[in-house]
């Protein structure tokens, strides 16, 4: 049976792509960004938070944590049991929400991921992905609303030097993807200490008539609490200012 390694469900989420959505985060991603807001969904495999501030002291932790203070971030699902919670929020749906497959990166775990797209379709539910582009899976895309896509720098070695790999393979795939009828909407998250090289990406994306949006998404340090439960530093990043904000979002775009 496939199965699939989740991290965490999200209910009744109104920021990744439009209308009520279920936010389902896949565990595992081939990136590493210094910056990631959900450090819990790079590694594959299971993985113990702790949250010092949740512990009672009750020294019961070999009978499991009811405080919240130790949660083991990651579970594997099968298909229909992962159904179940989505089918939860059915009725919010409407006509333009639907499900979006986060992560982590969905697509480093490609036939669980087809099979709850096509899951989701027999119950009528619209499908998006969020995702790194590291992968390009036309089978997939084809059976999504939209995807969501980060560009997140420019210069291929210095973004290698903040995720861990290269771009080429990236832009390559926003070019493939362009020969597809899927909308994407593009995004590339804020880091006021990285040269992004925005104007760049921003000109790249427009050449690209699937790109329907290119979004500039302000660095939130939140990823930290999280790091701190997995014994990780501070990600050491600051949140650019409003005036910052204005001045680049003269690069984003609607079409
Ligand atoms: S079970 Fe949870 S609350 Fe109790 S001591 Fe262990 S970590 Fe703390
Ligand atoms: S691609 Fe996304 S999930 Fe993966 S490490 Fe980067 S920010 Fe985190």
């Amino acid at each position: 049976m496939i199965k699939g390694m989740i991290a965490d469900i999200e209910r009744a989420a109104t920021h990744d792509g439009s209308g009520i959505r279920t936010t389902v985060f896949f565990k595992g991603c081939p990136l590493n960004c210094r910056w990631c807001h959900n450090p819990e969904c790079i590694g594959f495999k299971p993985q113990m938070m702790y949250y010092p501030e949740k512990c009672i002291g009750c020294g019961k932790c070999d009978e499991g944590c009811f405080s919240g203070a130790r949660v083991i971030c990651g579970k594997e699902y099968d298909a229909q049991t992962l159904m179940k919670e989505i089918l939860l929020d059915k009725d919010y749906y409407r006509e333009n929400g639907g499900v979006t497959f986060s992560g982590g990166e969905p697509l480093a775990q490609p036939e669980f991921l087809k099979l709850m797209i096509d899951e989701c379709k027999n119950e009528g539910i619209g499908c998006a992905v969020e995702t790194s582009l590291f992968y390009y899976n036309e089978e997939i895309f084809k059976k999504l609303d939209f995807i969501m896509a980060d560009f997140k720098i420019w210069d291929s070695d210095i973004h290698k030097e903040y995720t861990g790999v290269p771009n080429e393979r990236i832009k390559e795939n926003f070019v493939r993807m362009n020969k597809l009828d899927i909308s994407i909407i593009a995004r590339t998250p804020i880091i006021p200490s990285v040269n992004q090289e925005i104007d760049k990406i921003s000109g790249f994306l427009k050449n690209l008539k699937n790109v329907k949006q290119y979004e500039l998404l302000p660095y939130h340090p939140m990823g930290n609490a999280k790091r701190a439960a997995l014994g990780m530093e501070p990600d050491g990043f600051k949140e650019p200012d409003r005036e910052y904000m204005k001045e680049l979002n003269k690069y984003a775009f609607v079409r």
